[in-house]
């Protein structure tokens, strides 16, 4: 198996294999809750004010499934290439806490809404298959705060009832990277299907891993960990590195590993709790919301809604021939890789397809990664980019203008001769006006001249660069660089 780093286990790790399944919560981009007309964005409110009867569990309410929450979660089953159910149900799961007023939590038990999948991953420069157990819908709870030296806790509801949708995989990776490239899989598939807004730093995606270790050829599993709720795609990668190297690390000393749940604390995973006997959450059917039948033109009307899946975008990409890396680089950018696409339908020339591309996949790339960069900004046409191609193809702008009006063009709408014009970046291409200029400056600069005839190459830096100033770059360096040459050497 594949190890990254290794910090904490001197042991053969090459002698285990480890097997790694992730449970992922995400939330659903409703307006509402997911059983009430509450709002479902709280994260710019005060605690306990997205809140109503419904949420707060109050006797004699009833809650009403939001049919949108559904909807989602079919394109959700549909990005993930899994089943979606014809009949489905919810069901009640009964426990305690503090920050669930009913006492219980409606979910789904047996008859979830989506069933079984596979989804294929990308990773460097290949790819593998994690298979979909199933997802089913369920509200959230609330969320309980910890004041800082207060021998109490604070409740508050203001998430609780928000619509998520749990994926559970099969322990279908085997090293750290893939459970990370899986973690990340996920969050594009569900960012292109629209299903969420896998706001990652407000909780809206989240991953527990189940960990476990096994000597290398056995067919059976090793005892498995928990290890609950990370925030980010590094976190599962670090969390699984850290947990295999303890598991080997307690097999290779004669210890056990003990069935439990565990935390992440950003450097080492800790015990949370041993794992008690099979909880009895005394599922039953939830008797105030009717099954749902998802018949098949219910499903058609869901699908022909479906903007276009990654696994499309990837795969016509694809088809063109663009590299791997260079994929990816636009997948990462929604929009951008949509812009992609654009321009592979309606760029015919080669040429210009490969110099836009690669404008987009590292110039344009590495300007939305500014930190103030806001994509309400984001301008950047099919059309401006061919003509600025077509400028460069021309000659009348060389390769570092057309990056600086590239860079005006992210935020502007404005044509690239517009935008070129007005910072004077046009070079002259008229032969004879470059001539003279170049003539110019090497009677201006007898020495420097003398060098170049001399054979002493710096010289010819020197002078390309007094041409480029004396027109105020509005020339080729390249031309003038081979006319100094052409002069200099007959
Ligand atoms: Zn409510």
């Amino acid at each position: 198996m594949r190890r990254d780093r290794r910090s904490n286990s001197q042991a053969p790790e090459s002698d285990y294999t480890a097997d790694i399944g992730i449970e992922c919560h995400i939330q659903l981009k409703t307006a509402s809750k997911l059983f009430c007309s509450c709002s479902n964005d709280s994260r710019q409110e005060d605690p306990n004010t997205t809140v109503c009867p419904v949420c707060l569990g109050l006797p004699g309410t009833l809650p009403v499934l939001n049919k949108r929450a559904v909807e989602l979660a079919m394109q959700a089953g549909i990005a993930l290439n899994a089943r979606v159910a014809e009949h489905t149900k919810f069901d009640r799961k009964n426990y305690f806490y503090p920050d669930l007023p009913k006492g219980y939590q409606i979910t789904q038990y047996d008859q979830p809404i989506i069933g079984a999948g596979e989804v294929a991953v990308p990773l460097e420069n290949d790819s593998f298959s994690v298979r979909i157990v199933r997802a089913h819908m369920e509200e959230d709870a609330g969320k309980l705060v910890h004041p800082e030296s207060a021998d109490y806790s604070l409740v508050d509801l203001n998430r609780a009832g928000t619509p998520l949708l749990e994926i559970v995989s099969q322990p279908d990776m085997h090293s750290p990277a893939q459970a990370k490239a899986y973690a990340r899989e996920l969050y594009y598939r569900m960012l292109y299907v629209g299903a969420s807004d896998v706001d990652l730093y407000h909780g809206n995606m989240r991953f527990d891993l189940n960990v476990s270790v096994r000597p290398s050829g056995s067919d059976r599993f090793g005892t498995r960990t928990e290890i609950k709720n990370m925030n980010s795609f590094r976190n599962v990668e670090r969390a699984a590195d850290y947990e295999i190297g303890r598991q080997i690390q307690l097999l290779e000393n004669g210890q056990l590993v003990t069935q439990e749940t565990r935390g992440w604390d950003e450097q080492k995973t800790y015990l949370m709790r041993e794992k008690e006997e099979a909880e009895d959450y005394r599922y039953f059917p939830e008797p105030d919301i009717p099954p749902l039948e998802l018949d098949r033109s219910k499903r058609e009307q869901v699908e022909q809604e479906l903007p276009p899946l990654l696994t499309h975008v990837r795969h016509t990409l694809r088809a063109t021939g663009l590299e791997q890396t260079k994929i990816e680089a636009l997948i990462n950018q929604p929009r951008l890789a949509m812009l992609g696409l654009s321009v592979l339908e309606e760029i015919t020339d080669p040429a210009s397809r490969d110099r836009i591309v690669n404008w987009l996949t590292s110039e344009v790339v590495r300007l939305l990664r500014a930190e103030d960069f806001d994509w309400d900004d984001f301008a950047l046409s099919v059309g401006q980019l061919g003509e600025l191609s077509d400028m460069t193809a021309d000659d009348e702008l060389n390769s570092s203008a057309a990056k600086q009006v590239l860079g005006e063009m992210v935020t502007s709408p404005r044509s690239p001769r517009q935008i070129a014009e007005e910072k004077q970046l046009i070079q002259t291409s008229d032969a004879g006006e470059i001539e003279s200029i170049v003539d110019q400056v090497i009677q201006n600069n007898p020495q420097a001249a003398q060098d170049v005839r001399d054979g002493k190459s710096k010289a010819i830096g020197f002078l390309t660069g007094e041409v480029m100033k004396a027109s105020q770059g509005q020339t080729n360096p390249q031309i003038v660089k081979d006319l100094l040459e052409h002069k200099l050497n007959q």
